[in-house]
């Protein structure tokens, strides 16, 4: 699997397995059908609520610890020192692990400087071997990095076809932050796997919609995390190393882009609000 190499010199899988909205008790199958198809990057969050489950997957999927990158996400409630302190432990057991390969803040809000802080501690204890954060604008990655000793190593944001964030990858990379994809597929919104474009385009290659998007993606250096619970889908999913997009489908793709969310803009109060309000039954 092609890697991508981080601001400190760890390596990340270009492509990973996404757990998000995977229910707990398809979870550990889902980890273990994934490592089966090839997958050695694994991404689950304190809010998803499957991170025992994501830790059994690992355990029982045959594949060595070291083999695998971890990533889990602080949910807003616990961003602050002392709540990065006490729930990145919670996190650490409920997975089976005594480190992850990536730890982020999920979300920009709280106490984001104080978890920083704690996140930059546990780094330097061996807990985590890179640091970073999501769903953060392209100033506050950039403030969090200026007024700290570590710059986040990863902005983990949505990215597709119709939410490009062109200048923000152009602006993260410029600072040696790798942006990562959530929803590279827009979770199948706009019915993108029977889009015109995306589907003339696999076409040429034999490839699918699915295949197009991550290829895309890998193409531009741009960390993958794609779901599926279909065991089929994970190695399709995965099998985008074989062919090359020209410069005319990156042209057709690029009239695809809306340039706005699929899901809900991070800079709406409501929004801030509302997942506030969203407490972890941990
Ligand atoms: P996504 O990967 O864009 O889309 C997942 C959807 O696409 C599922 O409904 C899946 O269905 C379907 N799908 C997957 N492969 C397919 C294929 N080859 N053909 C047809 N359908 C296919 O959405 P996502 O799960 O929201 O995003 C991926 C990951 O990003 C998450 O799991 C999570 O790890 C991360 N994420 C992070 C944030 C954040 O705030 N940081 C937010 C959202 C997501 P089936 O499962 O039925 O195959």
């Amino acid at each position: 699997m092609k890697t991508v190499q981080l601001n400190n010199g760890v390596e990340i899988p270009v492509l990973g397995f996404g757990v998000f909205q995977i229910p707990a008790e398809e979870t550990e199958q889902a980890v273990i059908d994934a490592i089966k198809a090839g997958y050695r990057h694994i991404d689950t969050a304190q809010a998803y609520m499957n991170e025992t489950e994501v830790g059994s997957g690992i355990k029982n999927s045959g594949v060595a610890r070291e083999e695998l990158f971890i990533t889990t996400k602080i949910w807003i409630e616990n961003v602050s020192y002392d709540g990065v302190m006490t729930s990145f432990q919670g996190s650490l057991d409920r997975l089976g692990l005594d480190y992850v390969d990536l730890l982020l803040i999920h979300q920009p809000y709280n106490d984001v400087y104080g978890a920083w802080r704690a996140m930059e501690e546990l780094q330097k204890e061996g807990k985590i071997r890179a640091i970073g954060v999501s769903n953060f604008a392209v100033d506050r990655v950039v403030d969090l990095s200026v007024f700290n000793e570590t710059t986040p190593a990863i902005n983990q944001i949505e990215i597709n076809p119709f939410n490009q964030q062109t200048e923000a990858i152009e602006a993260l990379k410029a600072e040696g932050i790798v942006p990562e994809a959530w929803a590279p597929f827009a979770e199948g919104k706009n019915n993108i796997f029977q889009n015109e474009i995306l589907s003339e385009i696999g076409k040429k290659y034999s490839k699918s919609v699915a295949q197009v998007i991550v290829r895309w993606l890998v193409e531009q250096d741009i960390v993958v995390l794609a779901k599926s619970t279909k065991p089929e889908r994970m190695a399709e999913n995965m099998d985008v190393f074989d062919f090359n997009l020209s410069d005319e489908d990156k042209t057709a793709i690029a009239t695809l882009n809306i340039g706005e969310s699929q899901f809900f803009s991070h800079s709406n109060p409501n929004m801030i609000k509302f997942l506030a309000s969203n407490k972890l039954a941990l």
